[in-house]
């Protein structure tokens, strides 16, 4: 065994100031346990680092979930099973539901949660495989190597894909995440917790920082979501396009899957053209060949897909 491994912890706080204090202690050495569905895989594989363990799964403040005047509140811990089911989510949030529906599998929305699925890992055909397998082929930028092994440059790009589905649903629906961080809680919009950088691609969240909930204002007038995957159950994204539109005339399109980061586009939508947005979503994405689909075909189901927001939304004129 080596002498590190002896003296890592697997903690269980029971509040928020409890784990503020350990984050304090271990810093970057220490890593928070949600559900553990995607960091357990990734500890198996030999992809996260070995650090001291803050299991959250005992802290109510974080399970919390309540209607606020307008909006919702969710708790990092509230797990995808609670959004799917909740009808009070169903009737005014129906956009949370399908999202939550959407992910993974019944028996992983059990334990999986929005905090987790929102900090979900950046994912790449090259990076999520066993030991063995990444070392046949040489590893790659993300792991301990120097070379992307889907471009073949050694030029410190990394175009692992942000998958969380959570996430384009949230950002289009104007959440904010509220994080606990040096010991204060601040406050910022959803989509900039992420970097456009697939190495790291939580910038706006410092390890030592923990999300205790993401606020979500009153619900839009309109919605779209939909997302292309394999199949329709256990695979990841490969591409999710979500949408709203308020009662004041205001949408917000976000993008997933394919590139490092969630890609927002917004504006008022008497004034969004579709052949700028399709034109600006084709820049901001970095569609490459790290996904079960090839890459023609996720480029042109972008196109599908926004077209169909574009009647959802009722934006004019139809493409
Ligand atoms: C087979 C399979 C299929 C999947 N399919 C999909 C899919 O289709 N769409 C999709 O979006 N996801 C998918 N996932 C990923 C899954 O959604 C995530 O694994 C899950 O949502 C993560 O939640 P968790 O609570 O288990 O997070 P964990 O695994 O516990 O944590 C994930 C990361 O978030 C960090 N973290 C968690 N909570 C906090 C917090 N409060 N503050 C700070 N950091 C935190 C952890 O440190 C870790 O880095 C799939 C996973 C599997 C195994």
């Amino acid at each position: 065994m080596k002498p590190e491994a002896l003296t890592r912890r697997y903690v269980i706080p029971s509040s928020v100031p409890e784990v503020a204090e350990l984050l304090r202690e271990y810093g970057s050495q220490s890593c928070v346990v949600a559900g553990g569905s995607d960091l357990m895989l990734l500890r198996q594989q030999g992809l996260a680092p070995a650090a001291h363990m803050l299991d959250l799964s005992r802290i109510p403040e974080l399970q919390k979930l309540r209607a606020t005047d307008a909006g919702l509140e969710v708790g990092s811990m509230v797990t995808l099973a609670q959004l799917e089911r909740s009808e009070f989510i169903e009737s005014r949030f129906p956009m949370i539901a399908e999202a939550a529906r959407s992910i993974a599998t019944p028996v992983i929305r059990q334990s999986a949660t929005i905090g987790g699925n929102l900090l979900v890992e950046n994912r790449c055909t090259y990076y999520n495989q066993s030991q063995f397998w990444r070392d046949s082929i040489g590893s790659c930028l993300k792991d301990t190597g120097d070379t992307c092994q889907v471009t073949g440059l050694r030029n410190g790009r990394c175009y692992s894909r942000n998958v969380s589905d959570m996430a384009p649903a949230l950002i289009a629906l104007g959440a904010e995440a509220v994080i606990l961080e040096g010991g204060k809680e601040t406050r910022s919009a959803l989509e900039k917790l992420y970097s456009s950088d697939g190495l790291f691609p939580h910038g706006g969240i410092s390890a030592e920082s923990l999300l205790l909930r993401v606020e979500i204002p009153a619900p839009p007038s309109r919605f779209y979501f939909r997302k292309l995957r394999l199949r329709k159950s256990v695979d990841f994204s490969s591409l999710t396009v979500a949408g709203t539109r308020n009662s004041a005339g205001d949408a917000r399109i976000c993008l997933n899957a394919i590139a490092m980061s969630p890609i927002l586009v917004t504006g008022k939508a008497e004034a969004l053209d579709f052949e700028s947005v399709i034109h600006e979503a084709r820049i901001k994405s970095k569609i490459v060949d790290n996904d079960a689909l090839p890459i023609d075909y996720r480029k042109e189901m972008l196109a599908q897909f926004l077209r169909e927001l574009w009647k959802a939304l009722e934006l004019k004129p139809s493409p």
